[in-house]
């Protein structure tokens, strides 16, 4: 199994993710091994009467092969197994989560609804095609997009933000938002998230895979993937929920997916809308039980709504975009929002850039006359190694790439664009002779965003770039509104920069303050610890300096602390750094120095001092300190007591008559120097 990135606990740390609560939660804790007993399992359950009608009415519609209707939850447990009853008490605990809704942009009511509408749909599916147990494709189905419902829990603002940048684009660009915004995408976080649930691998690759690829890709090939149920299931889903807001691109997606759907399911058309009916029945019937919204909906309706949806696109004269197959934004991203307002290519806009790629003269020639009637900026190349470099070089919005070229083919080209950051967010189209179902599938993979056979017809043609136009125009503007959010959160840097440094200054003298005086002596210490280079501290502190303040007024005093600061300053070698304790006392911190060079400093910071003259109305005259000095290298066993050590020397420095400097630890000065001292202050 995939191991869980450290981004998903950073997740989890936060508190926020969704969770199973009450009784999902205890029989979470209950199931964590594999010997827990069903009774007690059935016990916990039957604690919830409405998760026991839930659970017993899914052990009833599920399984309709005649069977009698179970009345127990040790019924239904026997019927579906306890693994499955198990995930179904955890899914359903989940929805009461859904109140705890602070992601604006995230329709929580609508995240519910279809993911119970493909949790409905995947049910009668799996039950028609007879490849998956119903009961398990209803939680798959409901869980499925159960990451971006823990994204827009923990992440409520910066989620929104990108739901709004990215709606109306593909799933793909909603994952690399995601990616880069929280360096982990909702397809990984639903992967961790049902694999700490203690889910089945096949849901959650199930899962993985509906979320990376959201469009179901028809083959010849009988339906053997989960994740294919899910594509399958989310269309319905999706169409229940079609209306008056939902843009006709998405309404013609999701009327594409129910086409290939019936055909999927070998129906005609009114065997599709009788299928899909009895899935909205159900739908609804679910949701009075589960108090999820939902509504009576008809599919007679449903497609007319569809019809509608095409006729508009058709007039917007825009194709049904193949566009999406990497991944349709599910309706919860693009439809649950306004649509956006994207507006067609107009003249008078700036044109935009174009690369041409074909190794046919011939062709090429045609490709680029087509675009410059479309007032497109075209670049040619010729195969693919020139078209990889102009892509890289140039960054064009929109590049069309043929397939069949000698040196490297449209795909190739198409997968190494893909893995730069540059041609990551191009809009590419692929030219192809032929049209098979594997290349289809192989372009898709490959990261292609829509496909056009050749020769091509000027008016599809057309139809198919302004479609890419679109496109490329959104992912224009989400690359500026990331710019922004980058310039905004650059600022937010500065600021903070500013606050930090404000924060370790002395407004008064513009010293560094106590609580960085503090932080770099520890580090001195930590750094001699480890090296065993010397540092001592001066600590200092001005004489009588209340008489200054008593005789002269405050505002005289702070001048003396300023003036005093500077005079201090200019005593120092390069690397000694003084700052304000507070007060008038200041701590001078002196890298490399034995404290005998710091009894030199401190001599010398003292006739500074000394003979400064502060020039204040009232006040011309200097003022003294007095220093004590104590270094790593006399037996301190701490910084605690070099500090305490430098400040006991202050106190015999005034002891000893104020205006000197005194060791910590040195032998005591004699009387001599103790009366020159106390003379001259
Ligand atoms: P000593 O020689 O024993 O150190 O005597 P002193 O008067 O300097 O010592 P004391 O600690 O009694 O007085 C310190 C004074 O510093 C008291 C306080 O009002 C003053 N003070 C503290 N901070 C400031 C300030 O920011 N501005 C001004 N003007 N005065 C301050
Ligand atoms: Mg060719
Ligand atoms: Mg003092
Ligand atoms: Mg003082």
């Amino acid at each position: 199994m995939t191991p869980i990135p450290t981004e998903f606990e950073e997740l989890k740390n936060s508190g926020e993710l969704p969770s199973p609560t009450g009784v999902g939660m205890k029989i979470l804790e209950l199931t964590r091994t594999d010997d827990y007993s069903a009774e007690d399992m059935g016990d916990a359950i039957m604690s919830d009467p409405s998760l026991t009608g839930r659970i017993l009415r899914l052990a009833n519609t599920a399984d309709k092969a005649g069977h009698e209707a179970v009345t127990t939850v040790s019924g239904a447990t026997m019927r579906l197994g306890g693994s499955v009853v198990r995930d179904l008490a955890l899914a359903f605990s989940l929805i009461s989560e859904r109140e705890a809704g602070a992601c604006r942009p995230f329709d929580y009511e609508r995240y519910w609804s279809l993911s119970l509408g493909r949790a409905v749909a995947a049910q009668e599916l799996s039950r028609h095609l007879k490849v998956f147990r119903p009961e398990e494709a209803y939680i798959c189905g409901l869980l499925g997009e159960v990451g971006m419902l823990a994204l827009a829990s923990v992440h409520a603002e910066r989620y929104g933000k990108i739901l709004i940048a990215t709606q109306g684009q593909t799933l793909r660009a909603l994952r690399q938002a995601e990616q880069e915004e929280f360096e982990i995408d909702h397809a990984t976080v639903s992967r961790c998230m049902l694999s700490e649930w203690g889910l089945p691998d096949l849901f959650i690759e199930a899962v993985v895979e509906f979320n990376s690829q959201r469009a179901f890709v028809p083959s010849e090939e009988p339906i053997t993937r989960l994740s294919d149920i899910l594509r399958l299931s989310d269309a319905i889903g999706s169409a229940i929920l079609l209306g008056e807001t939902t843009p006709p691109r998405r309404i013609t997606e999701v009327g594409d997916q129910l086409e290939i759907l019936r055909d999927v399911l070998g129906f005609d058309d009114s065997g599709l809308q009788n299928f899909c009916d009895g899935v909205s029945k159900e739908w609804q019937q679910w949701g009075e039980s589960l108090d999820i919204e939902t509504s009576e909906v008809r599919f007679s309706q449903v497609f007319a709504v569809i019809a509608r949806g095409r006729e508009m696109l058709q007039a917007e004269n825009v194709a049904p975009a193949a566009s999406d197959n990497t991944g349709t934004g599910s309706a919860s991203v693009t439809t649950s929002m306004p649509p956006a307002k994207v507006p067609a290519p107009s003249q008078g806009e700036e044109r935009m850039r174009i690369l041409a790629v074909d190794d046919d003269p011939v062709s090429l020639r045609l490709l680029v006359k087509h675009l410059r009637a479309e007032r497109f900026e075209v670049t040619m190349a010729r195969g693919g190694k020139e078209a990889l470099k102009k892509a890289l070089q140039e960054k064009p919005a929109l590049m069309i790439v043929d397939h069949e070229m000698p040196d490297l083919n449209g795909l190739e080209v198409v997968r190494a664009l893909r893995r730069s950051s540059v041609g990551n967010s191009m809009y590419i189209l692929l030219l192809t002779g032929s049209h098979t179902n594997e290349l289809l599938v192989e372009a898709f993979d490959a990261g292609a965003d829509d496909f056009v056979t050749k020769p091509f017809l000027p008016s599809g043609l057309s139809a198919r770039i302004k479609a890419g136009v679109r496109i490329a125009k959104l992912q224009a503007k989400v690359e500026r509104d990331r710019k922004t959010i980058l310039e905004q959160l650059a600022d937010k840097n500065a600021l903070n920069r500013k606050l930090r440094t404000a924060s370790l200054t002395d407004p008064l003298t513009g010293l560094p303050n106590r609580r960085h005086a503090m932080n770099r002596v520890e580090v001195e210490w930590k750094a001699t610890e480890r090296n065993g280079l010397p540092f001592c501290v001066i600590m200092l502190d001005i004489d009588k300096f209340k008489l200054v303040n008593d005789n002269f007024g405050h505002d005289v005093g702070d001048e003396v602390l300023q003036a005093t600061s500077l005079a201090v300053k200019s005593a120092l070698r390069g690397e000694d750094e003084v700052c304000r304790l507070g007060g008038e006392e200041f701590l001078v911190i002196c890298r490399g120095a034995f404290e005998k060079d710091g009894a030199i400093v401190a001599e010398r910071i003292r006739k500074a001092v000394e003979s400064n003259i502060v020039n204040s109305p009232g006040f011309e005259r200097a003022v003294t300190v007095s220093l004590g000095v104590a270094g790593t290298h006399s037996g301190v066993s701490s910084l605690m007591a070099l500090l305490k050590a430098s400040d006991e020397a202050v106190y015999q420095a005034k002891n000893d008559g104020r205006n000197c400097v005194r060791v910590a630890g040195a032998p005591h000065p004699s009387p001599e120097e103790q009366d020159k001292c106390r003379r001259s202050a």
